[in-house]
């Protein structure tokens, strides 16, 4: 999927340095003079601005949690169950500040979680749902399992994918590079993830969330009627492909 994105980079004419670090930073008259090193050698580049993205991490060490014997982790992280519950009965934690990816969607359902739990429901996270997206150009998106983190964790999969450059609408939108693929349990062709790189990934990674989430099969996505022409199509087609049922190919 990345490689798509450093291909459409190159395209706009990007120069892409990977594997380097960062040395140090010197503000000029009109911008900016990174430092850094790559493969053993020291080099700059000047530009208007620097985005830093390096990460984030939770501000818990100053805020006396500990004084109220609230358990954390060792990166500071507050330990839950799976409804949300710390160590302390009537204190519940949700979002960036605990364990898990750090997205605006995985705090709101992790607080719906906790809201269930404390009502007295018994909801618990299930974690396998959650989109991630990258709004790149192209952009890229996934749900639940891909092809190695599946294998890895002991399912004996069928992985296939449909090509947008055999998608009508992203022909038209002349916006063909891409894919969408499918994770499936072999035995009985339940969906288990989904990756989709191309126009609108952002979007159609939602309709494989609900199969993710609803537990269903690429017969049901292959049976589903998608409009044509759309970019939805290229699910339903990749649920074919499972199936070893293919109407179109690139
Ligand atoms: C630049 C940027 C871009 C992002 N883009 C996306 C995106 O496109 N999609 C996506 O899903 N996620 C995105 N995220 C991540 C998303 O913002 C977080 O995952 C989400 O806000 C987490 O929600 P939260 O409620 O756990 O924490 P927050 O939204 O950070 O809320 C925590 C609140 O606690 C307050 N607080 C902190 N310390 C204390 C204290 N000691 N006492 C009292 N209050 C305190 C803070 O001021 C803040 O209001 C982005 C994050 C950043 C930084």
């Amino acid at each position: 999927m990345t490689q798509l994105v450093k291909k459409r980079l190159k395209k706009k004419g990007v120069e892409l340095v990977t594997e380097a670090m960062a040395q140090g930073v010197e503000e000029t008259d009109d911008g900016v003079k990174v430092t850094y090193e790559v493969k053993g050698e020291e080099k700059t580049i000047e530009a208007d601005y620097l985005l830093v993205t390096v990460g984030r991490r939770p501000n818990t060490d100053e805020m006396g949690l500990e004084d109220i014997g609230l358990d954390l982790d060792d990166k500071g992280l507050i330990k839950i169950d799976k409804q949300c519950r710390t160590n302390l009965d009537n204190i519940y934690a949700i979002g960036d500040i605990v364990e898990g990816p750090q997205l605006a969607h995985k705090a709101s359902y992790e607080g719906k979680i906790a809201a269930e739990a404390i009502s007295g429901e018994k909801s618990e996270i299930d974690y396998l749902g959650i989109p991630a997206v990258v709004f790149s150009d192209p952009e890229l998106a996934s749900v639940g399992h891909n092809e190695e983190s599946a294998k890895e964790a002991g399912f004996e999969v069928v992985a296939k994918k449909f090509p947008f450059a055999a998608n009508g609408r992203a022909l038209s939108l002349n916006d063909s590079d891409g894919f969408v693929k499918l994770v499936t349990r072999k035995s009985d062709g339940l969906v288990i993830g989904a990756q989709v790189a191309g126009p609108n990934a952002s979007d159609l990674i939602a309709e494989l969330g609900l199969a993710v989430e609803a537990g269903m099969t690429a017969e049901d996505l292959a049976l589903t009627i998608h409009a044509h022409p759309t970019l939805g199509e290229a699910v339903m087609e990749a649920a074919e492909v499972v199936l070893g049922m293919p109407i179109h190919t690139a």
